[in-house]
């Protein structure tokens, strides 16, 4: 948990958010400003330990990105859009693109 972190927020259920799924380790809402039809964030918890970005990223945290892939295939399958395939993505610094200075993945499809 980092104060003043939006993401930080969502997660302890303090700021709104549009769910799409939540387990102990992470949570899964809609982009507030879609750049896809199904645009969602796919969000760790962090209690203590917190992880800005990729740019950040431990020895420690392989387990952790590891789930964050898995989650990604299953949210995907789970939204019809395996099949029809979608992207990945993650900002990482300013430079990057990156907003919001919680590790997030994007998952982006139902593309025409
Ligand atoms: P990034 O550029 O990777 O840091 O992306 C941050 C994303 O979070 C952007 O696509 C924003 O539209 C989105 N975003 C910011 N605030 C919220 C919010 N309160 N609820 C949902 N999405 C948000
Ligand atoms: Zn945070």
């Amino acid at each position: 948990m980092k104060k003043d972190c939006i993401f930080c927020k969502i997660t302890k259920g303090e700021s709104p958010a549009e769910f799409i799924y939540k387990n102990d380790d992470f949570i899964v809402f809609r982009d507030i400003k879609p750049s896809a039809p199904i645009h969602l964030l796919i969000v760790p918890i962090f209690s203590d330990h917190h992880i800005d970005s990729i740019n950040h990223l431990k020895e420690e945290d392989e387990k952790m990105i590891g789930k964050l892939f898995l989650l990604a295939n299953c949210i995907a399958r789970e939204q019809g859009l395996d099949k029809s395939g979608y992207k990945l993505l993650f900002n990482v610094g300013r430079g990057g693109g990156q907003i919001i200075d919680h590790l997030h993945l994007h998952l982006l499809g139902g593309f025409k």
